[in-house]
């Protein structure tokens, strides 16, 4: 596990999976081969749980407290030095101790790992990890996961997207209201403090995107004013569509083409005209239309036809 995060610099996804350790490191247990890596006494690999904590008085007795179950155990079984013989009324809690360490079958060939206690294989999966950590089952009441995880882009566009419905992205107004002290513009239009919902729903530059699909369709659509409506609203309207799955990815295929144009133009002073971005946006579109159908080249005509 990487170390935390204590000052403001990192990244923020990062920063917030890695906040989840504390609670998930609950949910695994060392499972012990050959014992180099797990630490006898601090780390979760015995079933009553850690030994410092569950014998705190016998740790406190013993010479070695850092000693590795590897350089514990010998061919004789557990080798247990103690800074002083126990007292009488120490006895019967060591033989407890001891009766828990009879259990243990022995080091053997191979390296310790983790193992995940939300299921049976002891894989690590997310799912099972979200359930275990929201027993109340709670749900953001219309929050449109589907259109963030269940379109056909890659996981990296669905994290974003994901970012942008949170108003999370590192635009400028989230970066200032992280202290950062900063002149908010936007790079596209270089006309208004630049915003999570200006960027991507109300810029001028963002519109000529949208209106490629809008016009295309013949359809009226008014834009919301977040994103997450944004996303509801476009997959109230997907009955317009001949393909919904390629038709549900045209947001994040729109977002994701002005965020590559902004970061060009903040990092790079590199700019695209209008035309430029949206040659990018229909180019990336069938790009991932091509993806999810790999079997199935489409052109650039097959794929605003079949929206
Ligand atoms: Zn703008």
């Amino acid at each position: 596990m990487t170390k935390e995060v204590n000052t403001p610099y990192g990244v923020s996804l990062w920063r917030s999976i890695r906040s989840l350790w504390s609670e998930l490191k609950t949910q695994s247990r060392i499972k012990v081969a050959n014992g180099n890596k797990t630490r006898f006494w601090k780390d979760n690999w015995h079933e009553v749980g850690i030994m410092e904590l569950v014998f705190p008085d016998i740790f406190n007795l013993v010479l070695h407290q850092q000693y590795t179950i590897a350089e514990m155990w010998t061919s004789n079984g557990w080798s247990l030095n103690f800074r002083r013989h126990c007292n009488d009324w120490e006895v019967q809690r060591v033989a407890d101790f001891l009766s828990k360490l009879d259990q243990f079958p022995g080091v053997q060939a191979g390296e310790d790992h983790l193992w995940w206690q939300g299921n049976s294989k002891g894989i690590f999966k997310v799912n099972a990890a979200y359930k275990i950590m929201n027993q109340s089952k709670q749900r953001i009441a219309n929050w449109p996961w589907k259109q963030i995880w269940r379109i056909k882009v890659p996981h990296k566009v669905s994290i974003f997207v994901w970012l942008l419905a949170k108003e999370a992205t590192l635009t400028v107004d989230n970066l200032m209201s992280r202290g950062m002290t900063l002149c908010s513009r936007c790079f596209l239009c270089k006309e208004t403090a630049e915003t999570v919902n200006h960027l991507f729903l109300h810029c001028p530059f963002t519109a000529h995107l949208w209106r490629i699909i809008i016009n295309l369709k013949g359809i009226a659509w008014t834009m919301p004013g977040k994103i997450r409506e944004a996303l509801s609203s476009w997959e109230g309207i997907c009955s317009h569509a001949k393909d919904r799955s390629r038709w549900r990815i045209v947001p994040a295929c729109i977002w994701w083409t002005i965020w590559k144009e902004r970061n060009s133009r903040c990092f790079e002073s590199l700019e695209n005209d209008v035309q430029k971005i949206k040659l990018n946006f229909i180019l990336l579109l069938c790009f991932w239309c091509n993806q999810i159908y790999s079997n199935d080249t489409v052109s650039i005509i097959d794929v605003l036809d079949s929206l």
